[in-house]
């Protein structure tokens, strides 16, 4: 690549804010188009052109081991492991195992800065990328904020700055254009820290989701649909309030996740160096996958402020996820009562560990590839990655 390559997109003007993005209603907001970076929209949005198989091998050095049920399922990875901080960081989304890294990397010099989200003074879910320079400013960015967030609308400023070495941390989509550009960016070395992300939602989506689920929806500080099949809200008193996904009011909530996350089939987040999220342990610790030696490097940083657990596996997914995809077709909103119950009951019997994080997966890719079959028919084939199609094939479909 000559350095006259190297600098076209300079020339590129980014998007205005609010204006539509080459996307159109599958734009998931990753930043990417508020850069001038928007000149390899064609090549990098994720919702243009799908090329996580092709990103993948070249990221880890080898594609992803179809044959496999855990790299089929969780992506290209050396090991997987349950961890939980043993000192949580308060106020962090799990136990803050994403700023930790973080905040070793720049405290040993790895890296200058790392692309994080923090929120606006006015609202607690608005999300803010930056580039952090220090340990203070990454803890200010701990905890989801559970809604689209245009974290590479940092990629100019990161050019503009001179920096040579560089943490992202982003959820798939955002990784995916990263990857597709980061030759690009002129650095020496990127670290990449992922996590996983499914039903992403506008601002406003979130809204409404707040104050159709949760009893309080103003209070709530942090949630999480979790493996015992309930969303915890966590509240700013310190209380916790559980509603099962099974009463979750399906028919209102249908519309409310947004296009792109309905179409999305990265929920493990596979260009990540290493992927920290929680669907593949027990609750409540977190579940970390190391895909390369990048990753590696990142998770022997922290170890000796982890305790782990080698992952497990229990239990037989497909009934549920058959009778789940049969259920969201119908859009049947159960009472609430039988709703606990029916979450009693498939915690006590249902999948653990992985078999969870299966769990998830299939029901979601199911979910999302009848969407894009029935509202984008024309990029079904080229849209969905083979390890979809795989993991799709295995139920009967509605049509
Ligand atoms: P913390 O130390 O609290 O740090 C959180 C980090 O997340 C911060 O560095 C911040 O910059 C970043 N961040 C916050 N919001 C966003 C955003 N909107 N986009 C990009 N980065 C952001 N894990 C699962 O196992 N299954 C899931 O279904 C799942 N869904 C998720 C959906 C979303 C929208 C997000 C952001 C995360 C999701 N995760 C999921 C990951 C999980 O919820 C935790 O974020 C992860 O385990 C890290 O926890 P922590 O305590 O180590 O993070
Ligand atoms: Fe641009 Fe990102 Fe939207 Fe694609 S998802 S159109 S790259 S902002
Ligand atoms: Fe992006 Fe997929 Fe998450 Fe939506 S669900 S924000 S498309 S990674």
């Amino acid at each position: 690549m000559t350095s006259i390559d190297t600098n076209k997109h300079k020339k590129a003007k980014a998007l205005k804010p609010g204006s539509v993005r080459p996307a159109k209603e599958l734009c998931s907001e990753c930043g990417l188009c508020d850069t001038y970076y928007i000149h390899y929209v064609k090549e990098a949005c994720a919702f243009i052109t799908q090329r996580i198989d092709e990103l993948e091998t070249s990221t880890h050095n080898r594609p992803r081991n179809l044959e496999d049920e855990n790299e089929l399922y969780f992506g290209v990875h050396q090991e997987m492991i349950a961890a939980r901080k043993q000192q949580p960081i308060e106020g962090a989304q799990w136990t803050g195992i994403v700023s930790t890294i973080a905040i070793a990397m720049l405290n040993r010099g790895l890296v200058e800065g790392v692309v994080c989200v923090q929120n606006t003074k006015e609202d607690r879910f608005q999300p803010m990328p930056i580039i952090a320079r220090t340990p203070e400013e990454i803890l200010a960015a701990k905890v989801n904020k559970p809604t689209l967030s245009p974290n590479l609308s940092v990629l100019e400023e990161i050019e503009k700055s001179g920096m040579k070495r560089l943490l992202v941390i982003g959820v798939g989509c955002q990784i995916q254009a990263l990857r597709a550009v980061e030759k690009k960016l002129g650095l020496e070395k990127l670290y990449v820290l992922g996590t996983p992300c499914v039903d992403n939602v506008t601002r406003a989506g979130l809204q409404k989701f707040l104050e159709t689920t949760s009893r309080s929806p103003e209070t709530v500080v942090s949630y999480e649909f979790m493996q015992d099949f309930r969303v915890h809200f966590k509240h700013e008193d310190g209380s916790e309030e559980k509603v099962p996904f099974f009463g979750l009011k399906t028919n209102v909530l249908k519309d409310i996740f947004a296009p792109s996350c309905m179409s999305c089939f990265d929920y493990v987040n596979s260009l990540a160096d290493i992927v920290v999220g929680y669907m593949g342990a027990p609750y409540p610790w977190q579940w970390i996958v190391v895909r390369n030696d990048t990753g590696k490097e990142m998770l022997e940083l922290v170890k000796d402020q982890l305790d782990n657990q080698p992952v497990i596996s229990e239990g037989n997914r497909k009934p549920a996820v058959q009778q789940g995809i049969k259920a969201y077709d119908d859009a049947v909103t159960l009472p609430m009562w039988v709703a606990q119950l029916m979450g009693v009951v498939i915690d006590k019997i249902g999948p653990k560990g992985l078999e969870y994080g299966r769990f998830s997966i299939d029901s979601h890719f199911a979910r999302n590839y009848l969407y894009v079959k029935r509202n984008h028919p024309e990029k079904l084939e080229a849209h969905v990655p083979e390890f979809a199609k795989r993991i799709v094939g295995q139920y009967k479909l509605p049509e």
